[in-house]
């Protein structure tokens, strides 16, 4: 038995995977705010790339090409291992087989650089000249840290004041790769300073963020502010990880009979689960495909079906999917990441459909699910990807209930190397299992905007 099955440099895939184009009944589209009429190509081209805003509205295409500049890069850290998870299969005493996918072996430490290294890119490609972005806890500034040093294109992070101050760390990477930095609310913004003046002490939030890097790159010379999760080209470019799964699982001759992912925006998750989720809308699979999301930022499970704002400013599109509301903000006692309100459009249809199902834990349970793994696979896990963990041992523990040997697949998106401080609140029992109440929801969606 193969402890891991790692593919060659020259067997990283050449194209990405659109899923949308073999999906019965397609994502709705975006929606202008102002208009509400689906958005357009030139809608979307001052804010993206030409190609990444061509991405971003095709469902058509079944493969887009990976440039080889970007898949140069890619071999500096892929293929990544598929690696079968034998000394928690003996720990849980589970008669099956138990796989992950483990996106983990970089800098960035999650799967995050793969959608950063092909929107940068092409933006530069296209003669953009420098790149905004926000971040909340650090992985996607670190991760387009990363790749915007190595393609050369200036970048301007604006990370939520609170995580400026509490994550030290994540901020010193950043500037290693030569990303400047604003702790946000800012000076270096219209609408920062408003934020300031209104309130002074504020320790921001992702929505302010959002708003800053915003008006950053569009009031900055031929700029273009990048997002990395919930979009439809961030999900194409994430297909490489379930890509390169299947070509493993076809190397051992084996097909997984769940699929399990962490979900926060949908990014891992549906790039995991392309290729298999192809199969079983082509009646060639019945397998389970599983999203597994906190207790605390219930999006799929107790959120609604409805056109919802991106981001927390309300300046962004409409977009069709689980929200649980653009004002939501999950509790501060939740360490455990995927706090965004809102879900994939792609990932969002598919749950309506029935083809995925959704499952969401409480946090604690989800640390006692990271440390199992970490003391039997010698792994740290991020928070998020934990999520996953607790998802495929629950799984394994119904199969064997049941009798079943079923072989689980599952995403390990990151290291929990920054997020010491969570392990550490799980360990000393200070840790606090945050579940939002009804009311408390339907107060978040009382606001959802008005569509035709
Ligand atoms: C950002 C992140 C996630 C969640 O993002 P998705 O877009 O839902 O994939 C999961 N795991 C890690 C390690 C992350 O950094």
């Amino acid at each position: 038995m193969n402890h891991k099955i790692y593919l060659d440099e020259n067997e990283i895939p050449t194209k990405y995977y659109n899923l949308r184009a073999d999906m019965p009944v397609k994502p709705a589209p975006m929606l202008r705010p102002d208009t509400k009429q689906p958005v357009t190509l030139a809608d979307l081209e001052p804010i993206f790339a030409r190609e990444l805003a061509r991405q971003e509205l095709d469902d058509e295409t079944r493969y887009f090409d990976i440039p080889a500049p970007v898949r140069d890069f890619y071999k500096i850290y892929r293929p990544s291992p598929l690696i079968r998870a034998d000394k928690l299969e003996q720990a849980l005493g589970y008669a099956g087989k138990i796989y992950y996918k483990y996106e983990g072996n970089n800098t960035s430490g999650s799967h995050k650089l793969n959608s950063a290294a092909a929107q940068v890119y092409y933006a530069k490609a296209e003669g953009v000249k420098s790149l905004t972005t926000e971040t909340g806890a650090g992985q996607w500034g670190t991760a387009l840290s990363e790749a915007c040093s190595y393609f050369g294109m200036p970048l301007t992070v604006y990370m939520v004041k609170a995580s400026f101050k509490q994550k030290p760390f994540r901020k010193i990477i950043m500037r290693t790769f030569g990303a400047d930095i604003f702790a946000s609310p800012s000076d270096t913004t219209a609408i920062g300073r408003k934020m300031l003046a209104d309130d002074p002490k504020t320790t921001g939030s992702l929505g302010m963020a959002i708003s800053e890097a915003i008006e950053k790159a569009v009031t900055s010379d031929n700029a273009r502010y990048v997002l990395g999760s919930v979009l439809n080209q961030v999900l194409l470019h994430q297909s490489i990880i379930g890509l390169e799964t299947e070509k493993a699982f076809q190397k051992i001759g084996e097909y997984p009979d769940a699929v399990i992912g962490c979900a926060g925006g949908g990014s891992n998750l549906g790039g995991l689960i392309a290729p298999f989720m192809r199969d079983k809308i082509k009646g060639k699979k019945a397998i389970d495909i599983i999203a597994v999301e906190p207790k605390s930022c219930p999006s799929f499970t107790r959120g609604r079906f409805a056109y919802d704002f991106c981001d927390t400013g309300n300046l962004t599109p409409l977009a069709r999917m689980y929200t649980l509301g653009s004002g939501f903000v999950p509790s501060a006692d939740h360490a455990g990441g995927l706090r965004y309100h809102g879900m994939s459009p792609v990932l969002s249809r598919l749950y309506a459909d029935g083809q995925l199902s959704a499952e969401a834990y409480k946090q604690t349970e989800v640390f006692e699910a990271a440390t199992l793994f970490a003391k039997h696979e010698q792994i740290l896990p991020a928070p998020e990807s934990a999520h996953a963990i607790k998802g495929a041992i629950e799984y394994a523990k119904r199969c064997q209930a049941a009798g079943e040997t079923k072989t689980i697949l599952f995403g390990l998106t990151g290291t929990g190397y920054f997020d010491l401080a969570a392990y550490e609140s799980y360990q000393n029992g200070t840790m606090k299992d945050y579940v939002p109440s009804d009311a408390e929801l339907a107060k978040s969606l009382k606001n959802l905007p008005q569509t035709p």
